[in-house]
Parts: structure tokens; C-alpha cells; sequence
């Protein structure tokens, strides 16, 4: 048995532990592909545990270098402090709101996954890209007036609160904007995939928080097809609120599409999820 020499150590033992109640790799395997994808939100646990352990432990060690008397060190590290901070960590709820995001993204990710297999957007509609969609949606598309831009505003949103397939916007854009049937689709599929992303961002925003900092990268969809700009920027990562850059044009996006007919994505994850 290790003995351990302050709350800190203490608390990763408590981890350990844990770890040992886990199934063994053979279980594991028993239990197949379900036990598999069950094994990704705990990985992710372990990757913020660490992460939190590593920030808790710099503030308290600074806390010990700064004090340099006893009686200043025990007011700076009081026992309650310690529990405090095991309670915290071990109460699941201080990183629910970190969780919450990357299982939602991991979902959504195999959601847009399956859009693109389907040439449907299975996308779960929210207010965020309700927002998106009435402040920027079509703002890169030339030659459009106001009317008809806001037409198109109101026709997308109305439209992906019904779920719609890419095939009916594209018509719609079409006869809305009176455009042609490859130009009509490229709007479509472009308007579409800027308000998914763009929702995701303002929500990933939502739960960044400074000791588990939560960032993007960009996932281009690598064919024939792909642009260089897109295979430039594909892989790259940065903070939630951080936009992409591109040195080579220069330019700089908070989210995909980059350009007309862009079908790129993010994934977003804490920065040690990442590592
Ligand atoms: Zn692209």
C-alpha cells in the first residue's frame, strides 16, 4: 500500500482506485463494441480530472511558494480547502456543463456524419442557430437584395425546425431567389452547414470555461473535392472563441465554410482531450 503525503495524492489514489473497479481489458472485450463507445465519456472524465488536478495543484503549490511562514501556509491551505476540492471534483456536477458539450458534439459529429451519407441534415434545430440563421445566414451570397435575403432567412429557418432535406432548401432557394439548380444547391448546402457550426461554437462558448479550456478544430472532408484552403485548415486547432487562420490568403474564420460549397466541420473538445 502507497502512502501519500498530502490531499492531493490522496484524491488521485481515490482515481486509481477507481480505475481498478473498472471491468479488466478481457471483460472489456467480452462486452464488445457497446463497452467501447460506453469506455469514450470516462476517457474524457480522466483527460478533465487530470487537467483539473494539474491547475488545483500549480494555485496551491504558488499558495506555499508565496507564503513563506507556517502559520500563513495553513491559512492558505486549510484542511477545509483540500476536501473541498475532492468533494468538488468527485460531485460529477462541476464538469456536467463540460461533459454535456463533448457528448453532445460526439453525437452530433456522428449526426452530420450521417447527414452527409443520407444527403440529408439530421440536424437538431436550437436557438442558437435560429440566431445565426436571421443575423448572418446568406450574407455571402452576391446578388441578393434584402427581400429576397430575408425571404431566404425566414424560409431556412422555418425549414430546419422541420427538419428538411438539403434537396428541398435547394428548391426552395431556387424559387425564392430565382437562381439556378447547381447554384441553388451549392446556397443550400452552404447556408446549412454555416448555421450547424456556427451553433455548435455559440454553445461550446457557452461552457468554456478558464480551468477546463475548450477548443476547436476544423475537419475538412478530405476527396478530389476538397479545396487547398480547406486542406490547409484541416486539422487545425484553437480556442472555441479563436478563429481559424489561413497564412497562405490570409483569411480567418470562427467556423466553416470557408468558401461557397465548403464541407467542412469542427469538433470541439477540452484542450487535454486533444493532447
Ligand atoms: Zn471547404
Amino acid at each position: 500500500m502507497k502512502t501519500f503525503r498530502c490531499g492531493q495524492c490522496k484524491a488521485l489514489n481515490l482515481v486509481e482506485k477507481k480505475k481498478q473497479q473498472d471491468p479488466k481489458p478481457e471483460d472489456k472485450a467480452r462486452a464488445g463494441k457497446k463497452q467501447k463507445t460506453m469506455d469514450r465519456p470516462f476517457n474524457v472524465m480522466r483527460a478533465l480530472l487530470r487537467e483539473y488536478f494539474k491547475v488545483s495543484f500549480k494555485r496551491l503549490t504558488n499558495a506555499i511558494d508565496e507564503q513563506k511562514t507556517e502559520k500563513s501556509i495553513k491559512k492558505a491551505l486549510p484542511v477545509g480547502v483540500i476536501k473541498d476540492l475532492i468533494d468538488r471534483i468527485f460531485n460529477i456536477n462541476i464538469l456536467q456543463d463540460e461533459m454535456k458539450v463533448v457528448i453532445a458534439h460526439s453525437y452530433r459529429q456522428g449526426v452530420a456524419d450521417a447527414a452527409r451519407d443520407m444527403d440529408k441534415p439530421v440536424i437538431g434545430y436550437n436557438t442558437q442557430m435560429s440566431e445565426y440563421i436571421k443575423e448572418k445566414s446568406f450574407d455571402l451570397v452576391k446578388n441578393l437584395n434584402d427581400e429576397t435575403k430575408n425571404r431566404l432567412k425566414s424560409m431556412l429557418d422555418r425549414e430546419t425546425i422541420n427538419d428538411s432535406p438539403v434537396t428541398k432548401i435547394k428548391e426552395e432557394v431556387r424559387a425564392i431567389a430565382n437562381v439556378a439548380e447547381t447554384r441553388a444547391e451549392r446556397i443550400a448546402r452552404t447556408e446549412t452547414m454555416a448555421a450547424y457550426n456556427r451553433a455548435q461554437i455559440d454553445q461550446a462558448k457557452a461552457a468554456d470555461s478558464k480551468e477546463l479550456k475548450l477548443m476547436k478544430q476544423y475537419v475538412a472532408t478530405i476527396d478530389d473535392r476538397t479545396t487547398d484552403l480547406c486542406k490547409r485548415l484541416n486539422g487545425q486547432i484553437v480556442p472555441v472563441d479563436k478563429k481559424f487562420k489561413d497564412t497562405v490568403s490570409g483569411g480567418s474564420w470562427l467556423a466553416p465554410p470557408a468558401h461557397v460549397n465548403c464541407r467542412s466541420t469542427i469538433i470541439v473538445k477540452p484542450e487535454v482531450a486533444f493532447s
